[in-house]
């Protein structure tokens, strides 16, 4: 299991950023940058400077680091220092706005990372601060974000803004979703569970979705971002899984995704001043790899993250069902949302779809979930996959209610996107409905998921390196260098 080469694996992660021959500086906290300086002789406050460029500038080179003199910023590259933010190399774009970025690492090692503009409903119902704002209500403007304006950014400045891909004004609203769920953002349209929305509701919500557009930039929007190169969990339904496990992402590299994301978004993090599009980012550790199998460096990423401006109740980890990583999270004093993919009612259809099952039991991980002491707006997302005729039946609604009686739970069902070379069956509508039906009946706040970027593979489950190894699936679209 790869938890026992937990060790193994980060060890040869740092020996593979040793081998590039570089010294990534993003990711570092105030002491590490602290001996950083001290080691070039430099007063200790050159640390704040470094760290303000690193996460509030979010510079890309020693050379903007302007409020480090030139002898110094020389003087980091002379001992092999550079910022190290991974490189976005490719992106496919979907219909529906999402983008897919294959991300180049320090080694030549590739993971992916998904820009969902509009975000991508996962927190709604949760209770959380991103829930209110998915559901339509205001939040503080403290952590405000700006989705600045192409047109005024390429009037700021032409080259940057043509340097960073084409503009999204005009693009085409969100696909709409058969199973009329979640691409809304008034709770009473989430409330309706197993009802089909209607084509109306579908048509002014593109219009809706087109208004925020017309203004310049989206009202939020969620990065899904990679832990691990590859996946060693091994569930059935997942292509990441077909890729096996590589090696661990650093803090820097995971924290890295969003910096990389955000500068190619013209996205920036602010109070509200000269804020043109307040804006919200929502991050959810849900792609390539499982976080909690690369823990301290998942754990470090997230107060990377925070000093970057984005808070830890914005973001969400999911678990396969990790049990001693479940454990370690529920003492972290400061820690994001928790989703656990339990995808099965019962230790039997689990652990064919989801092996590590038979490590872990459902009851041992419920047992850790409720031990988590939760605030007082704060739910555990579980996640479920539907998959056609094998855990999408009404007894098996059945069993998740029983299993889930008495938790501050809420249920995200996603309706599993087909992949090449897996062999499992989309449910039907029908089955859809009714599942999600019974579970609000039964008293669990059920949110389907938007599915997202399906023509481009990015929705969850549909990570895969096929870029990298030069051969196009069928069914990509889109793909371009990113200038
Ligand atoms: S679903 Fe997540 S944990 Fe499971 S194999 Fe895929 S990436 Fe790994």
């Amino acid at each position: 299991m790869a938890a026992d080469s937990n060790a193994v694996d980060a060890e040869r992660a740092g020996a593979a950023v040793r081998a590039a021959g570089g010294k990534a500086l993003f990711g570092m906290g105030l002491e590490e940058l602290r001996a950083v300086v001290e080691g070039l002789g430099l007063k200790r406050y050159r640390a704040v400077q470094l760290g303000d460029a690193l996460y509030k500038q979010r510079v890309e080179r020693l050379e903007e680091i302007t409020t480090l003199p030139v002898a110094l910023r020389e003087e980091l590259a002379a001992q092999g220092y550079g910022v190290g933010l991974p490189e976005l190399v490719q992106t496919a774009k979907s219909v529906d706005g999402t983008e897919r970025y294959l991300v180049r690492l320090t080694d030549g090692e590739t993971v992916e990372t998904v820009w969902m503009p509009g975000g991508d409903g996962g927190e709604r119902g949760d209770g959380s601060e991103a829930a209110s704002e998915e559901e339509g209500e205001v939040g503080d403007a403290e952590d405000a974000v700006e989705v600045r304006s192409h047109v005024s950014e390429a009037r700021r400045s032409p080259q940057r803004a043509s340097s960073l891909g084409t503009p999204r004004r005009g693009a085409p609203a969100l696909s709409q979703n058969k199973y009329g769920d979640s691409d809304s953002s008034h709770p009473s349209e989430q409330s309706s569970p197993g009802t089909p929305a209607s084509s109306q509701n579908d048509a002014s919500r593109g219009a809706r979705q087109n208004d925020e557009r017309d203004l310049g930039g989206y009202k939020r929007a969620t990065i899904c971002i990679s832990s691990q190169v590859g996946c060693a969990v091994n569930c059935q339904f997942c292509l990441t899984a077909k890729l096996g496990m590589r090696r661990n992402l650093t803090a820097g590299e995971i924290a890295g995704q969003v910096a990389a994301v955000l500068n190619r978004q013209q996205v920036r993090i602010g109070s509200g001043k000269g804020v043109e599009t307040p804006s919200r980012i929502n991050l959810v550790f849900m792609g390539m790899g499982e976080p909690f199998l690369n823990y301290d460096a998942f754990m470090r990423a997230v107060h990377v993250l925070r000093a970057m401006g984005i808070p830890e109740s914005r973001m969400t980890v999911s678990t396969s069902g990790i049990l001693p990583g479940i454990l370690q999270f529920a003492n972290e004093p400061v820690r994001p949302k928790l989703a656990l993919s339990l995808n099965a009612p019962n230790d039997t259809v689990r652990g064919e779809i989801m092996p590590i099952t038979r490590k872990w039991s459902i009851a041992a991980l419920l047992d850790a979930v409720r031990a988590i002491p939760l605030g007082k707006r704060e739910y555990v997302t579980f996640e479920y996959v539907l998959l056609g005729g094998v855990n999408d039946q009404p007894e098996h609604a059945r069993e998740v209610l029983a299993l889930l009686q008495g938790m501050k739970a809420k249920v995200n069902l996603i309706v599993w996107n087909p992949g090449p070379g897996i062999e499992y069956r989309q449910p039907t509508p029908e089955a859809v409905a009714v599942f999600h039906r019974m579970l609000i009946d039964g008293g669990i706040p059920t949110f389907t998921r938007r599915p997202r970027g399906r023509d481009i593979y990015a929705a969850c489950g549909q990570l895969k390196r096929t870029l990298s190894e030069g051969v196009a699936e069928p069914g990509l679209v889109g793909i371009q260098p990113v200038a």
